[in-house]
């Protein structure tokens, strides 16, 4: 049995301030309902603010992530921080292969590898995120995409490895638009992903979890997660708000 994960991704918000609050009420919350007994609980805050949460939250079953790594060794890459970095500063996870960071900043399948690779090899766990843009859904590659996406992520990896991959699928188009996937299109793009992972071993199908990501809020969170292959979210602007983040962690 998958235990359900929950997950934050503040993206690029936040300041000193803020995250005291968000996170001192996000603590509060979950101990007060006992959530992590049953749920796994990460945050990824931007990366200069990463040593301020992990203060925070190093008592506690909250674990922290980073929102992106390069995919180098530590060495002469001006503005990058190293796989070697985040897990000297105590993060658990990175998230790789996020589509703003596809679209934006020139994370293409080759990189993404990469970045996985570097991840696994210093201990963190890769949150490897694929989805579609409403371009590819209309013209009904929705499956095809995510399938080169997870297969050329993983092509270098062993099964060891693999296991250790959280994935999350988001789709392009509902990601911070409102517009979230139907529980049933959701289900069927995690679903086919289970049918990859089980290509892989089956169980790499039973161990790996799939996040769904993409205008998840307070009270869409449960239908969502109440489907079969849905193990928890990927959550963006519902992260910021304690209230609402506690309420998804509650329903997952
Ligand atoms: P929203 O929840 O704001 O749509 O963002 C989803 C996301 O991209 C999480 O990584």
């Amino acid at each position: 049995m998958r235990r359900a994960l929950v997950a934050g991704n503040w993206k690029m918000n936040g300041r000193v301030a803020q995250n005291d609050e968000l996170v001192t009420t996000v603590l509060a919350g979950l101990e007060q309902q006992a959530l992590t007994e049953r749920v796994d609980v990460m945050v990824f805050p931007p990366s200069i603010y990463i040593t301020q949460v992990e203060a925070a939250v190093r008592e506690s079953d909250l674990s922290v992530g980073a929102q992106n790594l390069c995919e180098f060794g530590d060495g002469a890459y001006t503005g990058e921080l190293s796989a070697g970095m985040l897990a000297d500063v105590g993060c658990s996870a990175v998230l790789i292969g996020h589509s703003e960071r596809r679209a934006m900043f020139g994370d293409r399948e080759q990189r993404v590898a990469a970045k996985v690779k570097a991840a696994l090899s210093a201990g963190l766990t890769p949150v490897l995120c694929l989805g579609e843009s409403l371009e590819q859904r209309d013209a009904g590659e929705t499956l095809a995409v995510v399938s080169g996406q997870f297969r050329s992520a993983v092509a270098g990896l062993e099964l060891s490895e693999i296991v250790q991959l959280v994935l999350a699928y988001e789709p392009v188009w509902a990601i911070g638009t409102g517009r979230t996937a139907t529980p049933e299109q959701a289900q069927e793009v995690h679903a086919h992903l289970r049918v990859l992972l089980a290509e892989q071993g089956q169980n790499v199908a039973d161990v790996v979890r799939v996040l769904y990501g993409g205008s998840v809020n307070a009270d869409n969170a449960a239908a969502l997660f109440a489907q079969q292959d849905i193990d928890g979210g990927l959550i963006g602007g519902a992260s910021l708000k304690a209230k609402d983040f506690l309420a998804i962690c509650h329903a997952a």
